[in-house]
């Protein structure tokens, strides 16, 4: 059976993959002491060409099967932003410039939708996966999605990113029942990531074969 290179460099995101394909019971890679090391550029305007441009260029600095994921969150108050600059969102002189935590970026967020009711309060996760092969041709691509609402304070310790803001559909209402107040099981059934690697996963084996 072939190894799986995993194409994140955030340790948090890696868990959830990690901890989702586990049971398939494949060899897992992480980019960690690839030389040259793996330093993916996200500029493109879609989550699905981001994911694909990280999983070409592990597959290619690895010369074997690779996965990445390019995720997000999309907020309708905003007109979808911060879309595929979540992970960079309020990088700028006015808002602190480089480097702002996972928990400034939710606080921005928050007091931009200060004004915003809690009905209007809607947003999606999104999460795009790709695999590809050390030739940059494309295996499998899949997105999937999470619908939920956005609390006015943050609620849990657990997760990343804007975890603590975001209450899936299914706890609509609830401010107990941010992402970062579930379980990872609870957190895995509903998630964007869960959802896609999900369909990925019964396509996995086959991938890994050939
Ligand atoms: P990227 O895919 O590396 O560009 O980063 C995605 C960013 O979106 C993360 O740094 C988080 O800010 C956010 N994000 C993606 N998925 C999740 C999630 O499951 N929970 C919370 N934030 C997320």
């Amino acid at each position: 059976m072939r190894e799986l290179w995993i194409g994140t460099n955030n340790p948090k995101k890696r868990v959830e993959l990690e901890r989702l394909l586990c049971p398939l019971g494949i060899s897992l890679r992480t980019p960690a002491d690839l030389v040259p090391p793996y330093e993916p550029v996200e500029d493109q305007p879609t989550f699905a060409g981001n994911a694909r441009q990280k999983a070409s260029l592990l597959a290619r600095l690895a010369h074997g099967l690779a996965l990445a994921d390019d995720s997000g969150l999309c907020v309708d108050a905003l007109g979808g932003r911060p879309r595929v600059r979540s992970a960079r969102y309020g990088r700028s002189a006015r808002y602190g410039g480089e480097g702002l935590t996972d928990r400034q970026r939710l606080e921005r967020l928050l007091a931009e939708l200060a004004h915003v009711p809690g009905p209007d309060r809607t947003a999606r996760f999104t999460c795009s996966l790709c695999v590809c092969e050390p030739d940059g041709q494309v295996r499998a691509a899949i997105e999937d999605h999470c619908e939920g609402t956005l609390l006015r304070a943050p609620a849990g310790t657990g997760g990343f990113g804007y975890d603590p803001i975001f209450v899936p559909a299914e706890f609509a209402g609830d401010p107990t029942k941010s992402f970062a107040c579930l379980d990872a099981a609870t957190k895995d059934r509903l998630s964007h990531r869960g959802k896609a690697l999900r369909r990925l996963l019964a396509r996995l084996p086959e991938l890994l074969r050939s």
